[in-house]
């Protein structure tokens, strides 16, 4: 079973690979007529050595750990819009790697790191919740929501990837602790921050706390209507708020969210049907609320108020509100995070959150 590692987050940049420890040895030079003798036998013995170590390795190579890279091969690719795409990936050799998995999902929000092997660079990237668990058998792969930075090295190499391509990955990384006494959440996500949303609703839903629902709320902005295509608000918007967290924003007219009469499954992104099948599986516990900069609506005090007044009257016992997002996302709504000694910290709340002034609530940015 792999140790999980809670330890603040370093900043994901170059990896150091570890090479394997040559060993050199002198030998007095034998005589010309026995050198192929040697040779032969020397070569035999390194390929023996070689098909032994490998058959050993070979299992435990593609077996997640925090510590070194195992390897996973990709095995399909789903687009959900012009730059997101989810990806499915599988160990590249028998490995049980269920446990592991499990651990993570019991202590929180959790991501691993993909490495880019030319540049020897990593980044981190959230597994999406397992859809097979509903059949009461957790699965050997993994899936991830991988949006296409146009500049970006690692999200861009991983979109040219090919199925059955091998991937390298270390982890599990856990975020951010979900205790067993949170029942309630409010998540504030924007873009791909919809993956650790999706990971805290199921990890928070699927645990019974004596009789208890527990409850979840999430805001989900997205710049684009494709990102979220068919998504339809529980909340249903009035006017539009002043602000956008996003500063570069043009003020296009307010283009309304489609009704529900005019959507259906068909037409609904990847993450919008598993938000749906989420609400249908946990009638009452979760709600989505979308937010579309090209649409003119944007996430609000006034939204995030209603979803912690909410949560309070149903009296949870522990209350987090989880931000994952860009940076700017994250610094509009909870204040920017910090970096001391190599380390990320979670730095004070500011934003839009400082605002409410709330108390008895864990606040943590992603
Ligand atoms: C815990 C965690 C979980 C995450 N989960 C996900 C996830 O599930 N899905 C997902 O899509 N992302 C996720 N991310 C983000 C992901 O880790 C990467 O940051 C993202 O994919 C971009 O990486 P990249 O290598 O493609 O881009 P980078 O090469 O890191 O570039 C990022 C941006 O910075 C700009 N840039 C780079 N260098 C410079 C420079 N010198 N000067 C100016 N600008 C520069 C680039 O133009 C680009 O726009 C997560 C991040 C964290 C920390």
């Amino acid at each position: 079973m792999s140790v999980l590692c809670p330890c603040p987050r370093w900043k994901s940049a170059s990896v150091s690979i570890p090479t394997a420890a040559r060993r050199y040895s002198s030998v007095a030079a034998p005589p010309k007529r026995r050198v192929w003798v040697r040779l032969a036998a020397v070569t035999l013995a390194a390929a023996g050595i070689g098909a032994y170590v490998r058959s050993r390795q070979e299992p435990l190579d593609a077996h997640l750990n925090p510590v070194s890279f195992a390897r996973y091969k990709l095995i399909s690719r789903e687009p959900v819009s012009s730059t997101n795409t989810i990806f499915t990936v599988e160990p590249a050799s028998p490995a049980d790697n269920r446990e592991t998995y499990e651990l993570a999902w019991q202590t929180g929000v959790w991501s691993v790191m993909f490495k880019q092997p030319q540049l020897q660079i990593g980044r981190d990237y959230t597994p999406l919740p397992p859809r097979e668990e509903r059949d009461g058998a957790q699965t050997e792969s993994l899936r991830f929501l991988i949006r296409r930075d146009p500049h970006g090295e690692v999200s861009r190499y991983l979109h040219r990837l090919q199925e059955g391509s091998r991937i390298e990955m270390r982890g599990p990384q856990v975020e951010c602790e979900i205790s067993p006494e949170v029942n309630g959440i409010l998540f504030i996500a924007g873009g791909t921050g919809i993956a650790p949303a999706l990971q805290a609703a199921y990890i928070m839903l699927r645990r019974t706390i004596q009789g208890k629902s527990p409850k979840i709320h999430i805001l989900w902005a997205n710049r684009k209507r494709e990102d979220c295509a068919g998504g339809i608000s529980d909340t249903p918007k009035t006017a539009p708020p002043k602000s956008s967290w996003w500063p570069f924003r043009s003020s296009p007219a307010r283009v309304p969210e489609p009704s529900s009469s005019l959507t259906s499954s068909v037409n609904q992104g990847a993450i919008v049907r598993e938000l749906h099948e989420l609400k249908a599986r946990y009638p009452g516990q979760i709600t989505v609320d979308y937010f579309v900069d090209e649409e003119n609506t944007f996430i609000s005090t006034k939204e995030i108020k209603a979803c912690i007044e909410s949560i309070q009257s149903s009296s949870a016992d522990k209350k987090m509100i989880i931000v994952s997002g860009p940076e700017g996302f994250i610094n509009y709504m909870a204040g920017p995070k910090i970096w001391a000694h190599g380390y990320e910290l979670q730095g004070p709340v500011k934003g839009i959150i400082q605002q409410l002034g709330l108390k008895e609530w864990e606040i943590w940015k992603l």
